[in-house]
């Protein structure tokens, strides 16, 4: 295992040296769950009545604007009671040492996700942001696939769909709006980064079969709301910008279908 890798896709370094221009304003998605994330890295807000649940936080150069855009959705940083994360990336717990600082929030990331960490940390991909300084995730709790956690009126379900990492993980997450209850899905990561055959080399590697059997997973799920952990994957800000409504059982399903397609084109070209 190589401790620095030299595969790095090369849109990062913009993100690095750029973060201001990944900055936008925060929104309500449905009810009581809000948009605060930026361009490309997506962290959503559930307002649980009982106090906040974040999901995901960020770039780790981008740590300073995640309470001032939870402030700007109408809510304080302290009231944070729970911090879930999709998968073991330094784009996902960038900000997550800042917020529990401030709120003494429960952090979460599965237990293999956890492990991995634990184990080799360089898996993180923090070679990402070479010579930028990056506190890696400690979780003060390891998740299992079904897992099921409820805060106030929120209940959220953990669904182990590994593949981008080997212990990335999908939340449903129960939203109400005017005494309706929804389900929205976050999707737990589907970069082909850790999945190419680049990546798979250096790293000794092969999460090819997890991720299909994720697709599959994937396949079955027809949420009301769909959740990128990356802003562009649900079109989120287009979808805000134009004034859609995020309720669309359809979105998960083509986003799925489209995402399978590029997966075996990807199989097919590389082989
Ligand atoms: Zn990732």
């Amino acid at each position: 295992m190589k401790s620095v890798y030299s595969y790095r896709p090369e849109w990062y370094t913009h993100i690095l040296s750029d973060p201001v221009s990944y900055q936008t304003s925060p929104f309500r998605i449905c009810g009581n769950l809000f948009f605060v994330g930026n361009k490309d890295s997506a962290t959503h807000l559930v307002d649980t009545g009982e106090g906040l649940i974040l999901f995901d936080t960020g770039y780790p150069n981008m740590k300073e604007y995640l309470p001032q855009s939870i402030q700007q959705a109408g809510f304080d940083p302290k009231d944070i009671r729970m911090i879930f994360h999709t998968h073991g990336h330094f784009d996902h717990f960038g900000a997550t040492a800042l917020l529990k600082e401030m709120s003494g929030a429960v952090t979460y990331l599965s237990a293999v996700d956890a492990r991995m960490l634990r184990q080799q940390p360089e898996m993180a991909l923090c070679h990402y942001f070479p010579g930028y300084p990056i506190e890696i995730l400690i979780p003060d709790e390891e998740l299992e696939d079904n897992d099921v956690i409820t805060l106030g009126k929120t209940t959220v379900r953990c669904i182990l769909t590994p593949g981008h990492t080997p212990g990335a993980m999908s939340y449903e997450i129960s939203v109400e709006e005017e005494g309706k209850r929804y389900i929205a899905l976050l999707c737990g990561g589907a970069g082909f980064n850790t999945l190419n055959r680049e990546f798979m080399e250096e790293t000794g590697t092969n999460w090819r079969p997890l991720f299909e059997q994720s697709l599959e997973i994937w396949g079955t799920m027809k949420p009301d709301i769909f959740l990128g952990n990356h802003t562009p994957q649900s079109k989120t800000l287009e979808r805000h910008e134009a004034g859609k409504i995020f309720i669309d059982r359809k979105a998960f399903p083509a986003y799925v279908a489209d995402l399978k397609a590029r997966y075996e084109k990807m199989i097919e070209e590389e082989g």
